[in-house]
């Protein structure tokens, strides 16, 4: 892992949040969010990781704007955004109630305390805390063994901690690792209690939980113009020839959008992108929308787990 990296990816993506926060307001484009939000990575000297994610109230997450995006914001919204250097990433979101609502500040409270639950579990199990004191800790009610973490573990108090609140855990996204040029990787990080024993080691991970008034499960909608390289296999067409060359030397096997394709190379980017769809070059992810058409709130952080102990990259200590 290169750390110098993985650090400056995170500090980016702290001052894009800031930045974020300062400008969105009720009715702002989403299309004006997503290019300011992306502007401002590369301004900042990183690139962005994955196309900024702008979901609004049941779509719990993979709405990005389209190259003429009409939608203003609105409702519950989710602003997920990722930088990453040489490959290293930081993966962040936070949410914004931009309709007054009580019950979506509740839902985003929910969400923010079970990040800041699972991340002080993390602390105490793993960091230096852990060293310093004999035997177990005890972080919010739940004990944890000192030294090892398992991945349920974090679920369950992300579970416990939404459910307290009187509202749902998404059982059906979770949390993941990140390896270079690799946005999910590895180990998943539940959002509850999925019985999974899996050991928490060293590495880089995304703690991302989602809290909703919804049914808790989400299903897969319409498209959202979010695509990621699978195959560099030859395809005839030179207009999907020239997009394919494009996306490997530019976004390599992170995710990108129609609306990135569109600004380099017109409307025939469209066109170029369904064929490769159709050949099996690219994956084209849906929209993930609350089965009950709950609201759902999230927040997400990147932490470093490495010998030093642990780091929230993307956010201040
Ligand atoms: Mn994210
Ligand atoms: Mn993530």
């Amino acid at each position: 892992m290169n750390k110098q990296s993985i650090l400056k990816a995170g500090q980016i993506s702290q001052e894009v949040k800031k930045y974020a926060k300062s400008f969105i307001k009720k009715d702002t484009p989403l299309l004006e969010i997503a290019e300011k939000i992306e502007d401002k990575i590369i301004e900042l000297g990183g690139k962005p990781a994955f196309p900024t994610n702008t979901s609004i109230n049941e779509v719990a997450a993979h709405y990005t704007p389209s190259h003429d995006d009409e939608t203003k914001a609105h409702g519950l919204l989710k602003i997920d955004l990722g930088v990453h250097i040489d490959g290293w990433i930081a993966d962040t979101a936070f949410s914004l109630d931009l309709e007054n609502s009580e019950e979506n500040k509740k839902l985003i409270e929910a969400s923010k305390s079970a990040l800041d639950n699972a991340i002080k579990l993390i602390k105490n199990s793993l960091g230096e805390n852990a060293n310093n004191k004999n035997g177990s800790v005890e972080v919010v009610g739940m004990v944890a063994d000192k030294g090892s973490l398992m991945t349920n573990q974090i679920g369950k108090i992300i579970q416990e901690t939404i459910e307290s609140k009187g509202f749902s855990p998404i059982n059906n996204l979770s949390g993941h690792e990140m390896k270079q040029y690799d946005l999910h990787a590895g180990l998943n990080i539940p959002n509850i209690d999925n019985n999974k024993k899996m050991i928490l080691s060293k590495g880089l991970y995304a703690i991302e939980p989602f809290a909703t008034n919804g049914s808790g499960r989400v299903y897969e909608g319409k498209s959202s113009g979010i695509y990621m390289l699978l195959d560099t296999k030859n395809i005839r067409s030179s207009i999907a020839r020239e997009i394919l060359k494009f996306i490997e030397e530019e976004y390599s096997t992170l995710p990108f959008c129609s609306r990135w394709l569109v600004k380099k190379f017109g409307a025939k980017a469209l066109f170029g992108l369904r064929q490769l769809e159709e050949n099996g070059n690219l994956h084209h992810f849906p929209q993930l929308i609350d089965s009950g058409k709950g609201k759902v709130a999230q927040s997400e952080n990147t932490i470093l787990i490495d010998d030093e102990g642990i780091k929230v990259t993307t956010e201040e200590d």
